[in-house]
């Protein structure tokens, strides 16, 4: 058996304090441990992501971007925005195409990854980072990107147990770290409809992300600008446990070495509509990611870049299937958009 890390100690000492942690703090900790000591992003990590499947992803969005802006009529303070920049490449190709189009604002990440903010700097030495949300500017309008950022987010998670729904929390077990059902629930947070569910059914929701994202549309609403999320997820509906952890482009057991596999879950995207919604700003979509960049003109970009680069044709062509195929990301994926105040909705939707 390999050695336990520190933050495995760590978790094992904390929960011999309190008895058990909730998930939420078992998968904030593993997650924050995860990002800030890999490079895990590509084909050498454990996990390929859209923009580092082909330069057409953000090429796509930051046209799409390009686009909303010409049409509220070119404010020249607006920034770009993108939470949980990885790698960088996101960012590289939707300037990229930005610039082609008139726009090219200043760069803003959100990122909490010291390793990841190095990574960064190398494509973007004059971006500036931020730990939250909360010292983005506050003055100007804000074009925001998220790719596979909110399925990064801590969720918390209710099993059902035969003497009703209690929170799902980690404890020490035999053989390490082990989910198990821990207090009861409070009244009111499980729906009605699940009320009698079966034993052993599991419902899970993210506050953090709902409360990023009301927060985030206040801000739309208040400044101007746009939104748009891009993550694997559904919209409404009762899913289950989607709790999953990725290490080496495979899947491997989220409780077992937490820090050294991703850790995601699906987005629920009617929970984010939901609180930008209620935050007075206009929701599209989500819609998925394939008929999104289909309408974008993906078609006519990969056979642009095939037609510049015959010898690449092949790999523009897997990389196209990739995106929009429904058995790959097309369908699984989706786009989400929010539109501040006085801002036009993104094309697509
Ligand atoms: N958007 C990139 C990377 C996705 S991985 C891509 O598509 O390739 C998730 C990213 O979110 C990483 O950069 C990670 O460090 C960052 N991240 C995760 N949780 C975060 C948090 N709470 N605040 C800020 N960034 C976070």
């Amino acid at each position: 058996m390999p050695e336990p890390s520190d933050l495995s100690r760590e978790l094992a000492q904390l929960i011999e304090e309190e008895g058990s942690i909730s998930i939420e703090r078992f998968m904030g900790a593993a997650n924050k441990h995860y990002y800030a000591t890999r490079d895990a992003i590509g084909a050498a990590g454990d996990f390929i992501t859209a923009p580092e499947v082909s330069q057409m992803f953000g090429e796509i969005i930051g046209l799409a971007l390009a686009d909303v802006w010409q049409r509220a009529g070119k404010p020249d303070d607006a920034v770009l925005v993108e939470l949980g920049p990885g790698r960088g490449t996101l960012a590289d190709d939707m300037l990229r195409a930005m610039k082609v189009a008139g726009l090219t604002p200043p760069v803003h990440f959100v990122e909490t990854s010291p390793l990841l903010r190095a990574k960064q700097a190398e494509l973007f030495p004059d971006a500036t980072w931020h730990e939250t949300i909360q010292t983005l500017p506050h003055d100007r309008p804000l074009l925001i990107v998220a790719n596979e950022f909110f399925d990064a987010l801590p969720i918390h998670q209710l099993v059902m147990t035969f003497n009703g729904w209690r929170e799902r929390v980690v404890r020490n077990g035999m053989d390490g770290f082990e989910p198990a059902p821990g207090e009861p629930t409070k009244y009111g947070e499980v729906p009605m409809h699940l009320r009698h569910a079966d034993p052993g059914g599991i419902i899970e929701s993210c506050p953090t992300a709902r409360r990023l994202m009301r927060a985030l549309a206040r801000r739309l609403h208040d400044q101007g600008g746009v939104l748009l999320a891009i993550d694997y997820g559904h919209y409404g509906g009762a899913h289950g446990d989607t709790l999953q952890a990725v290490h080496a482009h495979a899947y491997a057991d989220p409780f077992a070495r937490p820090g050294t596999s991703d850790l995601t879950a699906h987005v629920d995207f009617s929970a984010l509509a939901g609180s930008a919604r209620a935050a007075g700003t206009h929701v599209a979509g989500p819609v998925e990611q394939g008929q999104w960049l289909v309408a974008l003109g993906l078609s006519d970009r990969a056979a642009a870049l095939s037609r510049n680069a015959p010898y690449r044709a092949g790999e523009i062509g897997q990389a196209y299937r990739r995106l929009t195929h429904p058995e790959e990301m097309g369908q699984l994926f989706k786009v989400m958009a929010v539109t501040g105040r006085n801002w036009p909705q993104p094309a697509g939707f």
